[in-house]
């Protein structure tokens, strides 16, 4: 990090994941960081909400965490997940590896992270942390906030040279943005909800399911999957319609839903001891893409993380997405200096194209989640792509692997992604076993789509 010539007083709205990785990242720049969260210290307060959930971190999460220089530290806490392991409604298991032979996603506990990276920010003396303060209102032309402690209750008039709304979904520095002229925003909701559930661990502390695997229990409209914790446990999420024949509408007693688990889920309900309890205690959230445009207010404010782009977690990107933005922005600090115009301006040209292609990829993935994964001909289709990735080096890299194990931007992803899948449409249906792939007129249609690809 090259300090910049001229330090500032920055403010950060929002110490979530996001919000206190970009304060490590400005203050190691020189400035100093006031954060605002309305939250109390999570450090302070055990587990959040009470329950550790868990979040599946790739590589450009990672890139980002090793620039702040905690990379191995997170890694000592982290599961990596090599595969997925399907289960289908007998209690068969079928299995996808992620990647190549190590590459992996990772098990990381959000609370855990993000204790992590606010005990990094206090440790740093020109990052100040304020808790319990809400941000009622601010008004970007005259830069005066509004905040709220949360415990007395009290109200404060300050201002800020340059605020960086880093608030989440439901952003009050956004809010503020849209009041301005001529502001694009929309949200969307899906017709699904999802619900926390967990796996208990055996009695001596071990995983009761494979631990270096993410599982998915694949039913047509709606799935389960579950990830491992380090005390094995698992998080599971039931990401389920609200109405319909099998919906959260539909579940209305605790017979009904172990009845309906011991139907679909069979080999899990023995693990899940609390179901009922659990599946009735736990909130139902709803799952909502965000978009906005400008992220910019001149000079003065940026919106970054699920701020600006909130979007479903079936590709398990949102938070590497918002990582990606501390990276993204630290390169134009680092590319020019002072000139926050073109800095900011800069960013947004650069990170909307990428924030819109994986808000629709993250739609995408549910389906293939939920439906295609306990397909056997998805299942071929995808070694068939890994035998063509490993017969062309550099020249086919599956669309998962560019989202998770790359830093491609995400918009040439879903590009080079939507053209694969049409050339595996032209060649599926004469591939009927993996062993078809080397027959001689297969070969030869592989060759010719390739050579047509350039
Ligand atoms: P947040 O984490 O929402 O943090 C915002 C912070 O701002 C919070 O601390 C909040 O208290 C504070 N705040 C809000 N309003 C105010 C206010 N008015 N004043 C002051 N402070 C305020 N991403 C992945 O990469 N991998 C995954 O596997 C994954 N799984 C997910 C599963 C589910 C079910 C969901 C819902 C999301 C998942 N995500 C995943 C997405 C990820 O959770 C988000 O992208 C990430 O949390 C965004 O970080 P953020 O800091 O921008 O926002």
């Amino acid at each position: 990090f090259s300090a910049t010539t001229s330090a500032e007083t920055l403010t950060v709205m929002g110490a979530g994941l996001v919000g206190s990785l970009l304060s490590l990242f400005l203050a190691r720049r020189g400035h100093t960081v006031d954060v605002y969260e309305r939250r109390a210290d999570m450090r302070l307060s055990g587990s959040v909400e009470g329950r550790s959930i868990n979040l599946a971190l790739s590589d450009r999460g990672w890139r980002a965490l090793e620039e702040v220089g905690i990379g191995d530290e997170i890694r000592q806490v982290a599961i990596p997940m090599y595969r997925r392991v399907m289960h289908d409604a007998q209690g068969n298991l079928s299995y996808q590896p992620y990647g190549q032979d190590n590459q992996a996603i990772y098990s990381v506990s959000r609370a855990g992270l993000n204790r992590t990276l606010l005990g990094l920010a206090e440790a740093d003396p020109r990052i100040r942390l304020h808790f319990n303060q809400q941000c009622l209102s601010l008004d970007p032309r005259t830069r005066q906030l509004e905040l709220r402690d949360t415990i007395t209750g009290q109200e404060q008039h300050t201002t800020f040279r340059r605020l960086f709304g880093t608030d989440g979904a439901f952003s009050a520095v956004r809010s503020a943005l849209q009041k301005t002229e001529r502001y694009n925003y929309s949200q969307s909701y899906l017709d699904y909800g999802y619900k926390e559930l967990n796996i208990e661990p055996g009695p001596a502390g071990e995983w009761l399911l494979e631990k270096n695997a993410l599982h998915i229990w694949p039913r047509g409209q709606y799935m389960m999957i579950a990830l491992p914790n380090l005390d094995g446990s698992f998080n599971c999420t039931l990401f389920f319609p609200y109405e319909g024949p099998h919906s959260f509408a539909s579940l209305q007693t605790p017979e009904q839903v172990q009845a309906f688990f011991e139907e679909v889920f069979p080999d899990v309900v023995p693990l899940m001891p609390e179901l009922t309890d659990e599946f009735f205690r736990n909130p139902t959230g709803s799952l909502v893409t965000i978009r906005c445009f400008p992220w910019a207010f001149d000079d003065d404010v940026l919106l970054l993380g699920d701020a600006s782009h909130a979007i479903v977690p079936f590709y398990g990107q949102g938070m590497n997405a918002g990582f990606e933005d501390c990276t993204v922005l630290n390169q134009l600090l680092e590319q020019y200096g002072d000139d926050w115009h073109r800095i900011f301006s800069e960013f947004q040209r650069q990170r909307k194209p990428n924030a819109d292609a994986i808000a629709d990829l993250a739609v995408y993935n549910f389906e293939e989640m939920r439906d295609r994964v306990g397909d056997p001909r998805f299942l071929l289709q995808k070694k068939i792509e890994a035998r063509i990735s490993a017969q062309f080096p550099g020249k086919w890299t599956p669309l998962y692997s560019q989202v998770t194990f790359s830093h491609t931007p995400y918009a040439e992803a879903w590009q080079s992604g939507q053209t694969q899948e049409q050339i595996m449409s032209r060649l599926m249906p004469h591939i009927q076993a993996e062993a078809d792939y080397d027959r001689p007129e297969v070969q030869a249609l592989v060759e010719q789509e390739m050579a047509r690809r350039g």
